[in-house]
């Protein structure tokens, strides 16, 4: 008998390749598939490992989606929202001017105009040069660089601008100013529609992905030998591979293999990532904010970003909570203390919601991701492109999030999986 093609990780990178290679076995680490689009049942919600909506525009692929989850909720105009030092505004900042202060509007508008003119079409050294470039001092120095200090947990400067794409949105003039002068809606950002199933959370929408599919849940591979073609697992079984597939971060697949050169080990260890905490609130008021998600800009206030879940699928609740989703980072080095973060959560945002913390919460839980976001350290491509080419000296393909050390959409994942498969397969 031949071996199977191994594949591991769950996520959808994985199940995008499995369902597209045949005689294919996934080996995942939890127990439950899914990786980051798995969503967690809590006091009879559904919430998700970090907020997650779709925003894809294939029809193909919301076909497929839809038929999955069944029931789904597609908002045609998002409402985002952040709150800065006291002040409530529409996101992004730049576009809706028009919600700060007076004399902070005028000034960044200034500094717009003038970052417009004196632009430069060269690429910009680091993320800070980035937005500078396009939104001047003021914005990036009082909100771009506060919240990346939250966020990303990295200094502006030594992060590279390569992730922008499809996240954040070159400023373009005509939208700030009419947005500094008059209300506008959103519709420049990537999130101005999306989709997101009636219940069963974000999960919902990939489940029957799963089925038929031969998954081994708990099997955390600890090492490989790629001369031997054999993978090991925590209990100590282990399995022989044709190929491998790996979906799981990549530098946990170059600890895995005691033969990698130092200059490799090198490069695997300088691959930074940042943890989310979840913080779940069901507060028994409703409507406590008409945003779907909300931004928090201030250093002082853990919690990033913060999703409504009551009002995403209004419907399926009972209208009498508000249900918020919030999360909090770490970079992968920071220890933290789970109980602490989640006590300020609920504080700081009783605080910007006014609801009491002692009546009206209902239930308060959370959910922790070791691997949120990949930061875009610079340097951080040249080290991934060396680590993959070295992998596929030992016949070993690295693919999704974490395979690549790049952020991907869902969609995305999937496709990767897929192109994989396709690869191996000739096709
Ligand atoms: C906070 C956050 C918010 C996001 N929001 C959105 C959104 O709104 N919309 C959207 O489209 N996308 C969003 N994404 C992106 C999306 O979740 C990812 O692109 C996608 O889920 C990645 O899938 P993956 O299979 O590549 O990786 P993963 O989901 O990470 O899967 C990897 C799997 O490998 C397993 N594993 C790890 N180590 C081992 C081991 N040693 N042995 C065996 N198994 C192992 C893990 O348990 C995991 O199941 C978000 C991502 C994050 C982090």
């Amino acid at each position: 008998m031949t071996d199977s093609n191994i594949i591991l990780g769950a996520g959808l990178t994985g199940i995008g390749c499995a369902r597209h290679l045949p005689d294919s076995v996934i080996y995942e680490a939890r127990e439950h598939p899914g990786g980051h689009v798995y969503s967690h049942s809590q006091g009879g919600y559904h919430f998700d490992e970090g907020a997650h909506i779709c925003h894809a525009t294939d029809p193909d692929w919301l076909d497929q989606l839809y038929r999955n989850a069944g029931d789904v909720v597609n908002m045609k105009q998002s409402r985002v929202g952040y709150y800065w030092h006291g002040h409530w505004g529409t996101y992004p900042v730049q576009n809706h001017l028009r919600d700060l202060p007076v004399e902070l509007r005028i000034q960044a508008l200034k500094e717009i105009v003038h970052a417009h003119v004196d632009r430069d079409e060269a690429i910009p050294a680091s993320y800070a040069d980035w937005c500078r470039s396009q939104y001047g001092e003021l914005l990036t120095e009082r909100f771009y660089r506060e919240y990346t200090e939250k966020y990303w947990r990295m200094d502006m400067e030594d992060m590279d601008v390569d992730w922008l794409s499809g996240r954040l949105l070159p400023s373009q003039l005509d939208r700030i100013l009419h947005g500094a002068i008059a209300p506008m809606e959103e519709k420049q950002s990537v999130f101005a529609t999306f989709h997101y199933p009636a219940r069963g959370g974000f999960f919902a929408f990939f489940e029957p992905f799963y089925r038929d599919v031969d998954i081994r849940q708990g099997k955390r591979m600890v090492s490989v030998d790629p001369a031997g073609r054999k993978v090991t697992f925590a209990d100590g079984e282990s399995a022989g591979y044709r190929n491998l597939i790996s979906t799981i971060p990549l530098n946990d697949l170059v600890r895995a293999m005691p033969d990698s050169p130092d200059a490799i080990r090198k490069d695997a260890e300088s691959l930074r990532h940042t943890q989310m905490i979840g913080v779940n609130l069901v507060v028994r008021k409703p409507a406590l904010t008409p945003y779907h998600w909300f931004y928090v800009y201030d250093r002082d206030i853990d919690v990033s970003r913060v999703k409504v879940l009551s009002n995403v699928i209004p419907d399926s609740m009972n209208g009498h909570v508000t249900i918020l989703q919030t999360e909090i980072f770490r970079r992968d080095d920071e220890a933290y203390d789970v109980e602490r973060l989640k006590a300020k959560a609920v504080s700081d945002l009783s605080e910007l919601l006014s609801f009491d913390p002692e009546t009206d919460l209902q239930s308060v839980d959370h959910v922790i991701a070791s691997h949120a976001y990949t930061i875009p350290t610079l340097g951080r491509q040249a080290s991934v492109d060396r680590i993959h080419g070295w992998l596929a000296d030992q016949g070993i393909y690295s693919a999704g999030l974490y395979g690549r050390w790049k952020y991907i959409w869902s969609n995305q994942a999937y496709e990767d999986g897929k192109k994989t498969a396709l690869a191996l397969k000739g096709e």
